[in-house]
């Protein structure tokens, strides 16, 4: 792969934030010919911070791998994870209500361990001699009109044209753009994830399952090595942080995870009884980022979560956060940073809106990203009408054959054109 020469007067950028927006967002700025260096504030790599428990598993979609693509590193992740071919929903009763099968014609999208994930674009990041500097906190910065100044907790100090805040849902750089910014809220629910090493369960073959529990939601897949994966959502009306999800202990909790899935009859209480203790993920609290409206300010932008964090059960934070990175390097290639951060967010807001809408938890939402991401499950009366109507909303929306992510799936980013 060569880098080629920018026609924009941005030459360097400091990337903050070593996650996935923060990796891919520095190979796609090197693919247009801007030098990126990664701060991250880690001193150590993804796969030296406690393996899969630290991070649980996840989805990535067919338009993330299509946005990684576009910077020649789809490989990343067609070389990990397992094939999910389509969405097969549930009631607690173990119905089978809808099974949706996404578009033809795209990269299949794939469950993956996050922390693997993360270490395999890190790896592609080092094969392509991104500059990535570990044990950097970013403290503040200084836009000085001719470039930027980012202080670090070390007390050194990092210069560029311009500073990229991947740095979460916890962002620095979003107060630092932006004094009065949102900061993200709890969502009533504790999230758990698991690896489940053997059952006797048989395979789903491909389908990643969602089952509306009576008491909370729970996802599932079962590998065809006999080896699955699960998530729950467990309403929680305290928020705990995450060290008092872990002082209470992964057996207590596989026990309380038992009792809120006792009545249902679908997989649920056999993958929990089949879960060693030390593969439980204790993810810790759910929070959700309400709309942030100021993603840029002088030379400084936000990518990734730290500008519109999802629902972990959208299935599309890392696919959102790949687009948006590629997106913003192909604006900064083209056009001088102010009108480069502008055409970013038109090119982005849109989309990103319209994918928050569709997945985030209301009382009338329809997708069954937003109902799983509903810290209060139906109650029997919204149950049975839920459970009537979804088979046959699911086949009339797909037009007979009922789609997953269609819209959502679709998107692809053309590198090579030009952005005016
Ligand atoms: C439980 C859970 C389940 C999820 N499931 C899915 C799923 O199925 N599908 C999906 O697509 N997405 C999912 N997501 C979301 C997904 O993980 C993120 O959207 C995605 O990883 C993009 O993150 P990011 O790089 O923007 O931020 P992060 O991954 O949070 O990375 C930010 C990085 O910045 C660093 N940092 C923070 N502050 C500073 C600072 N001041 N200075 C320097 N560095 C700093 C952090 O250490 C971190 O490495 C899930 C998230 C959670 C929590």
């Amino acid at each position: 792969m060569t880098a080629r020469t920018p026609a924009s007067s941005t030459r360097t950028a400091l990337v903050i934030g070593g996650g996935i927006a923060g990796m891919v967002v520095a190979m796609a700025l090197h693919k247009a010919g801007i030098e990126a260096r990664v701060y991250e504030a880690y001193d150590s790599r993804p796969s030296d911070r406690g393996g899969s428990r630290l991070g649980g598993g996840m989805t990535i979609a067919p338009n993330g791998q299509q946005a990684l693509e576009a910077i020649d590193a789809a490989e990343t992740v067609s070389a990990i994870g397992t094939p999910v071919t389509a969405l097969g929903l549930r009631s607690w009763t173990g119905r089978h209500l809808a099974q949706l099968a996404p578009p033809a014609d795209l990269p299949t999208t794939r469950f993956v361990w996050r922390t693997e994930l993360h270490e395999a674009i890190t790896a592609e990041a080092e094969r392509r001699e991104i500059p990535i500097h570990r044990g950097k906190r970013l403290l503040d910065a200084t836009d000085t009109g001719a470039g930027v100044t980012a202080r670090f907790s070390d007390g050194s100090l990092a210069k560029a044209d311009i500073l990229i805040g991947a740095d979460g849902l916890r962002s620095t750089v979003r107060s630092l753009i932006d004094p009065s910014a949102p900061k993200p809220h709890y969502a009533g629910m504790l999230t758990f994830t698991a690896r489940v090493q053997k059952t006797e369960l048989p395979s789903t073959e491909g389908v990643l399952y969602m089952c509306y529990g009576k008491r909370a939601y729970f996802g599932y897949q079962i590998f065809d090595d006999g080896s699955a994966a699960w998530f729950a959502n467990l309403p929680h009306r305290e928020p705990m942080t995450q060290a008092e999800v872990q002082a209470v202990g992964a057996g207590e909790w596989l026990k309380r995870l038992g009792e809120a899935f006792t009545d249902d009859r679908t997989p649920a209480p056999d993958l929990l009884a089949d879960t060693a203790p030390e593969d439980l993920v204790t993810t810790g609290p759910t929070e959700t980022m309400p709309p942030v409206h100021t993603w840029s300010r002088g030379r400084m932008i936000l990518i990734g979560d730290a500008a519109h964090a999802m629902s972990p059960t959208s299935g599309q934070g890392v696919s959102l956060a790949s687009e948006g990175a590629v997106e913003l390097a192909r604006c900064l290639r083209d056009l001088p940073h102010g009108k480069a951060f502008k055409a970013y967010e038109s090119l982005r807001r849109p989309r990103v809106d319209r994918i928050l809408k569709h997945t985030t938890a209301t009382p009338t939402a329809t997708s069954a990203a937003a109902r799983t991401a509903a810290p209060k499950p139906a109650g029997p009366f919204s149950r049975a009408l839920r459970d009537a109507l979804l088979p046959v909303a699911t086949k009339v929306g797909g037009g007979g054959g009922a789609v997953w992510g269609a819209w959502q799936f679709e998107h692809r980013i053309d590198w090579d054109e030009r952005v005016e």
